[in-house]
């Protein structure tokens, strides 16, 4: 009977575990997670925090999944350290548990500021429900917020910000919102929806140190230009530093990320890592790429499992990962790798309508749609077939997009 063992049950540890049980009846499978409730819906935490949902349906999995799937389910249990030769996972204080194939997929933790008093009272980090439900407890009794850190995240504490009634200052470094994926034109409809909703964007600036109150309490943010800005709430969003030091000592290659195959495979014998903390070979695009999405998580979870139950590399990884925003008044769509582009074609089409597409040797490899998410099914498409297009921006960026009007394929 082959023993499995995954360490993190967000979900692409969790549906790792539902994929291996199909595929391995006899199986033992266990899941070990730190935090102290099973897998919820991270996706969804931001609507909690904002106050617009309640706990429930936030909730994916209850105790009773596992039990009725025959899944050991470790709660509140670190793992501190993996012996690779030995095959055994050590933990903080649940003992240790011998594996035949492990599956490492334990995500990310926000990154701090590295600025004084970074970690004072009302400064918030947003991953996990309790993040969530501290953040909602309190905005609820905030007035004025700061928020750092211009991205997919960030946004997030700005949406917080305005459903729930606080006056927030949006400090940027450079001169727009996701500078690396939008241009001016597309980041400006970004900017609008923010101000509608009370937050104001602030742009070549950022945080230099938070003051603090007597009671430790933020009480403002200073940026580097000396400009205050004053605060009872914060959030800070600048990137994910991800879980892997209790791997430290067993061999598996790093590189910002876990290196994985398209099979989810470490360099490492029988053991496998999926979700957000990933390196992996992306097939479409031919080099290594790295995804922040649920998604995407949950596929990569499903796709270890498939080639740890096989004896050999089963299916591999494929996938154009996709990631929306819908805070605003028109909705936002992120798709495949929108910044790793070599070549760019975007046009604006009303004040609250614009698209742009990343190219990369002549194919799509990603974009961003604000207003309009009806081009998303053809882009996707031209991106898992790998078609050259980029000679074809005009139908690309044409209102709708036919891919009949493309011309045919070049025999290469
Ligand atoms: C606020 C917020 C909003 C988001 N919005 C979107 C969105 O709109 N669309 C989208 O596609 N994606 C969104 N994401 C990203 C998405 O949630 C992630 O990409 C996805 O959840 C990653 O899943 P994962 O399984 O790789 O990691 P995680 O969900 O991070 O799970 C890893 C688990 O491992 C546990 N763990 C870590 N170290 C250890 C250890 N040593 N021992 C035991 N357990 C450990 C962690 O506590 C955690 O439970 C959002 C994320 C957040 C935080």
């Amino acid at each position: 009977m082959t023993q499995y063992v995954i360490i993190g049950d967000g979900i692409s540890g969790s549906s790792a575990a539902e994929t291996l049980r199909e595929k391995d009846p006899d199986a033992q499978i266990t899941v070990i997670t730190d935090e102290g409730e099973p897998l919820y819906n991270r996706i969804l935490i931001k609507e909690h925090a904002k106050g617009k949902l309640p706990e429930a349906p936030i909730s994916i999995h209850d105790e009773g999944w596992y039990e009725e799937r025959d899944i050991d389910l470790s709660l509140n249990t670190h793992v501190t350290s993996v012996d690779t030769d030995a095959k055994v996972v050590h933990t903080h204080d649940s003992g240790d548990l011998e594996y035949d194939k492990l599956l490492v997929a334990t995500g990310g933790t926000p990154t701090q500021l590295p600025v004084d008093n970074s970690d004072a009272d009302g400064i918030h980090h947003f991953w996990t429900f309790e993040d969530a439900r501290g953040i909602r407890e309190h905005a609820e009794q905030s007035d004025t917020g700061v928020i750092v850190g211009a991205g997919l995240l960030g946004i997030d504490f700005a949406a917080v910000c305005g459903a729930q009634g606080i006056e927030a200052n949006y400090l940027m470094r450079g001169d727009r919102w996701w500078r690396y994926a939008l241009s001016a034109d597309g980041a400006e409809i970004m900017h609008e929806g923010m101000r509608d909703v009370g937050v104001e964007p602030v742009f070549d600036s950022g945080v230099d140190h938070f003051e603090t109150g007597d009671d430790g309490h933020v009480t403002a943010a200073v940026d580097p230009n000396g400009d205050r800005y004053e605060c009872d709430f914060a959030g800070v969003a600048i990137g994910l530093s991800f879980n892997t030091e209790f791997l430290r000592g067993a061999g598996l290659e790093e590189d910002n990320g876990i290196i994985v195959d398209e099979f989810m495979q470490t360099n490492v014998d029988d053991v496998y890592a999926a979700g957000d903390l990933t390196r992996f070979h992306d097939v479409l695009l031919g080099e290594q790429a790295q995804n922040g999405s649920w998604g995407s998580a949950k596929e990569q979870g499903r796709i270890a499992a498939v080639n740890m139950a096989a004896d050999d590399e089963a299916e591999q990884f494929e996938w154009v990962s996709s990631y929306s925003i819908t805070h605003f008044d028109f909705p936002f769509l992120s798709f495949g790798h929108p910044t790793l582009g070599d070549e760019y074609a975007e046009r604006k089409y009303s004040d609250t309508e614009w698209r742009r597409i990343a190219f990369k040797d002549g194919k799509v490899v990603g974009g961003v749609l604000i207003g309009d998410l009806s081009p998303q099914t053809a882009l996707k498409q031209l991106m898992r077939e790998q078609r050259v297009v980029a000679d074809q921006k005009e139908v690309l960026l044409e209102k709708s997009v036919d891919l009949d009007e493309l011309a045919p394929t070049q025999e290469q």
